[in-house]
């Protein structure tokens, strides 16, 4: 089957169907935002990572909703990183979140400074995006641009709380559903201490999570910002080389457009370069 992109409106992404109910929310803003997907199994609706705006999450669940017909039974995080499960709270809490054991001890161990963080931004971000608010005309960016206010006021409130997953595996894990099967493979150390992702063998189909990036930069080499920089840069071209040599088709980074074997070999020569043979 050909890869169908969906008509579904979204400030956020872009929806595609890459096979019979395995679906791909592609971000429309490359960076800080990422890419998700959700995965109609049958008798089961897997959510595969959130986005970083909350109302990015909501679009995604209602988009889920709208293509599948099924509420939510699984959200998995690939990793711990905010931006792949700062829309957590997006489910209700009798949905699992299924991550390994190392994705929840990095989230327990980041969150205060990550809240920390943002909350050290936040009123000079909510008086920057209130300012061009009032300048902008473009319907969707004010949409965005209030839905990020929202976002701020909302984290700077005392008693603000994230999920945290609450169903740990740290094994690879098959789910049959009626009509498809996934394998949510366990990498262990790669991008962080513990990523997982999502394979379909059938339909030639993988989502990498940040194990793949559509565009790398040479600056992660030497930035202060730990996100980009691999906790095990070996482990993560091994497994970059591992599926490059599958016979798979359709490749998800968590960052970026849909990619291709040529992709991962960029990858795995950035990565080589920068951060091994350095
Ligand atoms: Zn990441």
């Amino acid at each position: 089957m050909d890869i169908k992109k969906l008509d579904f409106k979204s400030i956020y992404f872009d929806l595609y169907e890459l096979n019979t109910g395995i679906y791909a929310a592609i971000s429309a803003e490359k960076l800080p935002s990422s890419n998700a997907g959700f995965f109609d199994l049958g008798n089961h609706l897997i959510i595969f990572d959130t986005i970083m705006d909350p109302y990015a999450t909501e679009d995604l669940i209602k988009a889920s909703k709208l293509f599948t017909k099924k509420d939510p039974s699984f959200l998995i995080n690939s990793h711990y990183h905010w931006d792949h499960l700062f829309g957590n709270r997006k489910f209700p809490i009798e949905i699992p979140i299924i991550s390994c054991s190392e994705t929840l001890s990095m989230y327990n161990k980041n969150f205060e400074d990550t809240l920390k963080r943002f909350r050290g931004i936040a009123t000079q971000e909510l008086k920057r995006i209130k300012e061009e608010v009032e300048k902008e005309t473009n319907s969707d960016k004010i949409l965005e641009m209030n839905n990020d206010i929202k976002t701020y006021n909302e984290i700077l409130e005392p008693n603000f709380k994230l999920r945290s997953p609450d169903f740990i595996i740290n094994d690879s894990i098959i789910i049959e559903g009626t009509e498809n099967k996934v394998q949510i493979i366990y990498i262990g150390d790669a991008h962080t201490p513990g990523d997982m992702i999502a394979y379909f063998e059938k339909e030639k189909i993988v989502f990498m999570g940040d194990l793949l990036f559509e565009e790398t930069d040479p600056n992660w080499a030497t930035t202060s910002d730990p996100a980009p920089v691999p906790a095990n840069p070996q482990r993560l071209c091994d497994t970059l080389i591992n599926y490059m040599e599958k016979d798979i088709d359709i490749y998800i980074p968590g960052h970026g457009k849909i990619s291709s074997k040529k992709i991962l070999q960029e990858n795995v020569e950035f990565f080589e370069k920068h951060f091994i043979n350095k």
